[in-house]
């Protein structure tokens, strides 16, 4: 008994698009672009988290 491979579609997270889960390379998103959107919504975070930890102890720091 063989089993056929199937496609797996998944939706992307940041579209809804269901996609090919298994050939696609920026799985779990449908495409690069999703991953950078989702990526860039998370690093702008982080970054204004870490920007405004790093703006308190400015004035100490600077010599
Ligand atoms: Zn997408």
């Amino acid at each position: 008994m063989e089993k056929k491979k199937q496609a797996v579609k998944k939706a992307c997270p940041n579209c809804g698009k269901q996609v090919d889960f298994d050939r696609n390379p920026f799985r779990p998103f449908c495409s690069k672009r999703c991953k950078m959107e989702d990526l860039g919504s998370w690093l702008k975070e982080e970054y204004y988290i870490s920007s405004s930890f790093l703006d308190a102890p400015a004035e100490d720091s600077q010599k």
